[in-house]
């Protein structure tokens, strides 16, 4: 019984696996024209002050509509252009044109305003990223001072020695780095201390999870004080409710993002959002 299970277990996994490469290689393939016919585009979403709801910036996030007018998310492509190498033309991409949005929205008077944009592992690591952000923020003109890279948790997680390295140098070029889905990774505490970001994210799954009833024992209020005790700020993630938003604004969460303030949009809507919703 147990060879027929093993022979089962093994036929399923095998024949998924080729599933997979298959459905991955012709991804990839869409991928690359996508990037050269220009499938691909950036919106924003806008952050926000809890206490005050004002915004205090946006976080870049891409989209890649097809030539049939379908949405291929992120979750789905990115893994795949990481996969292939091709997320460090697409990185750069997003963050040019980020940055290109940034300065543009400083020019309209949006001086106080903060540019989040998710970076790669893969993109993180490659050797010449950090020319790269040096090229852009110079060729953009963009202030670093206003800019957030986004980098996951797992990222934190290994070589920590070369990474912190890593970060420091970023870090000289004046822009902050933000550490993205906290909660959903193992860092342990004394490695955060030591990385030196400047915010945390927390993840939407510990947003969706808070209710009064779990004060005291969330994992949203243990980062909410985690980020307070390191003098890190704090941004909670999918807020989708004014109950979820009351509960996070009197545990002294700062700041919060979600379909409750705004959702991802284009950033020609973004500066009258901006201006109705009373940033500088
Ligand atoms: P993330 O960086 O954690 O981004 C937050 C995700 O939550 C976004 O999904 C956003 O649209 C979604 N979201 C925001 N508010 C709400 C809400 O109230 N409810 C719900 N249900 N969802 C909300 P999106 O745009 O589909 O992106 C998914 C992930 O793909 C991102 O997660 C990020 O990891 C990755 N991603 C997106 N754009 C980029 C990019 O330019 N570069 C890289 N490397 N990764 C990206
Ligand atoms: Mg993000
Ligand atoms: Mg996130
Ligand atoms: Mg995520």
């Amino acid at each position: 019984r147990a060879k027929l299970l093993q022979r089962a277990g093994h036929f399923y996994f095998t024949r998924s696996m080729g599933v997979d490469i298959r459905e991955r290689v012709r991804m990839m393939h869409a991928l690359r024209t996508a990037i050269d016919e220009q499938e691909m585009f950036v919106v924003y979403q806008p952050q926000i002050d809890l206490a005050t709801r004002r915004p205090v910036g946006a976080e870049a996030l891409l989209r890649w509509k097809t030539k049939d007018g379908s949405f291929i998310p992120p979750d789905r492509f990115i893994p795949i252009a990481e996969f292939s190498g091709l997320i460090i033309k697409i990185g750069e991409r997003v963050l040019r044109e980020a940055c290109r949005e940034l300065t543009r929205l400083q020019a309209l008077g949006f001086t106080d305003f903060t540019m989040s944009i998710n970076v790669s592992q893969v993109q993180f690591r490659h050797p010449r990223f950090l020319d790269m952000l040096t090229g852009v923020l110079a060729e953009t003109g963009a202030p670093a001072s206003h800019i957030e890279l986004e980098i996951t948790e797992s990222i934190a997680m290994d070589d920590p020695d070369v990474l912190i390295d890593l970060l420091g140098q970023i870090k000289q070029t004046g822009v902050c780095i933000a550490i993205d889905d906290f909660g959903t990774g193992f860092s342990s505490l004394s490695y955060l201390q030591r990385l030196q970001a400047d915010r945390l994210k927390i993840d939407r799954i510990f947003v969706t999870e808070i209710t009064s009833a779990s004060r005291g024992s969330s994992i949203a209020e243990m980062v909410i004080q985690l980020g307070r005790n390191l003098g890190m700020s704090v941004v909670a993630e999918g807020v989708e409710d004014e109950r979820q938003a009351a509960i996070l604004s009197s545990l002294g969460c700062p700041l919060a993002q979600g379909y409750l303030f705004a959702r991802p949009m284009p950033f020609e809507q973004l500066a009258g959002w901006l201006k109705e919703n009373g940033v500088r």
